[in-house]
């Protein structure tokens, strides 16, 4: 951090029925001045092991919300949390600093969880959550599927998104048990009255399929890439010109 060796990329994300820009997720990534450019899944877990990620967290939270107040204002920006960040007390402060800072209104802003964050920790990750939903901030659960796939979970605390995990996607549409599986997440997370992410959208099978079968956001690689500020910005920007004028 001290060095600016990080760097936030950005994956944008697009309505499903219009394919209009939504907003963009925060990917962070390591400009290692001799390893080249390393992905979160190698540094993010040492950095958790040895107690850095409150410091890159906090870091890649105040970059985001920077980025983002420079985009187009119906735009969104979506920050991963660890569970580690989840149970610092000061997480809530360090939120309100960073949209503060850039001057970002609050409903601009998603954190996405996962359900392990909340797994024995189910107090005070409650008294968090509701403490960012006060703020004005959404809460995603990220990577859906995957863990326990509580119930109990969706039914308690206040999440406004599913992000449905890219492994059930990746088998669509040959794979009818990952077929059923979104159909019913999804119309699980509807009639509790949250919204759906389809993520890893690679083909346009899986764009059209996860549109229809109930999931109003889409991110993944046949939208893009994770991509630097810059691209992204442009990107935006380019978007908001071409949209004819209603
Ligand atoms: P995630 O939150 O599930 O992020 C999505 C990952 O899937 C990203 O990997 C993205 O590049 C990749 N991806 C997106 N679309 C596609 C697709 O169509 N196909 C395939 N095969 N992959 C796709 P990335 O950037 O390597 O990030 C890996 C994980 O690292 C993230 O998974 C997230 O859990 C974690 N991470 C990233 N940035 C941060 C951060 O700032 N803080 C924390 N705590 N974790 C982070
Ligand atoms: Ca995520
Ligand atoms: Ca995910």
């Amino acid at each position: 951090v001290n060095r600016e060796e990080f760097e936030v990329y950005y994956q944008p994300q697009t309505d499903a029925k219009t394919g209009a820009f939504t907003g963009a997720e925060a990917l962070v990534r390591w400009n290692h001045p001799e390893r080249g450019l390393l992905s979160p899944g190698i540094f993010i877990p040492l950095a958790e092991e040895l107690g850095f990620i409150g410091s890159i967290g906090s870091w890649v939270l105040k970059k985001a919300c920077m980025d983002a107040a420079t985009w187009p204002a119906h735009l969104t920006v979506a920050v991963n949390l660890s569970p580690i960040q989840l149970l610092d007390r000061r997480l809530v402060r360090i939120v309100k600093n960073a949209l503060a800072e850039a001057n970002l209104p609050a409903h601009r802003l998603e954190l996405e969880i996962t359900e392990t964050s909340l797994i024995g920790n189910d107090v005070q990750a409650l008294a968090v959550l509701n403490e960012l939903r006060e703020l004005g901030v959404s809460i995603s659960l990220d990577d859906f599927g995957t863990g326990y796939s509580s119930l109990s979970y969706l039914h308690r605390f206040p999440i406004n998104r599913i992000k449905i995990d890219r492994s059930f996607i990746s088998r669509v549409p040959n794979d009818p048990d990952s077929v059923s599986i979104i159909r019913a997440i999804a119309q699980l997370g509807t009639s509790l009255g949250m919204k759906i992410t389809a993520e890893g959208i690679e083909t346009d099978e899986q764009r059209v399929f996860s549109a229809g079968g109930g999931c109003d956001h889409l991110q993944g690689y046949l939208i893009s890439r994770p991509i630097p500020y810059k691209q992204v910005a442009c990107l935006f920007a380019e978007a908001v010109l071409q949209k004819p004028a209603a």
